[in-house]
């Protein structure tokens, strides 16, 4: 969930293909990162079955920063719910082999699961 969702997000959309996925994320600076990606086909026989492989061809989009906080932003805007947790009031805090995936209280919406806003309703 929360940025890295929404970042996949947009660089579907920019892609203008259908199906595409990112395989490769390369992060420039602190905040934007290139994405490479294709269509992959899920391969039906063999030792790697139900794996996805991305033969080509692909594609890079970039994703910057300041476009996720909009895409953020419009989330909220519209559905009234916090963007990090997606109203869950959880997010992910880290993830184990022993324990699987552990979660704590979104700090972004003190666990509430609702956007702030800042301008009066
Ligand atoms: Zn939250």
């Amino acid at each position: 969930m929360s940025a890295a969702t929404f970042r996949n997000a947009i660089a579907i959309e920019k892609s203008g293909i259908d199906g595409w996925v990112p395989f490769r994320y390369e992060l420039i600076g602190k905040s934007d990162t290139i994405m490479t990606g294709g269509v992959p086909r899920v391969l039906t026989r063999g030792p790697n079955k139900g794996q996805r492989k991305w033969g080509g061809p692909h594609s890079q989009v970039a994703v910057t920063q300041v476009e996720i906080d909009a895409a953020m932003a419009k989330y909220e805007r519209e559905t009234g719910n916090c963007a990090e947790c997606e109203g869950s009031c959880k997010t992910v805090a880290g993830w184990s082999a022993t324990d699987g995936t552990r979660f704590r209280e979104c700090t972004k919406c003190d666990a509430t699961g609702k956007a702030k806003t800042t301008e009066a309703a």
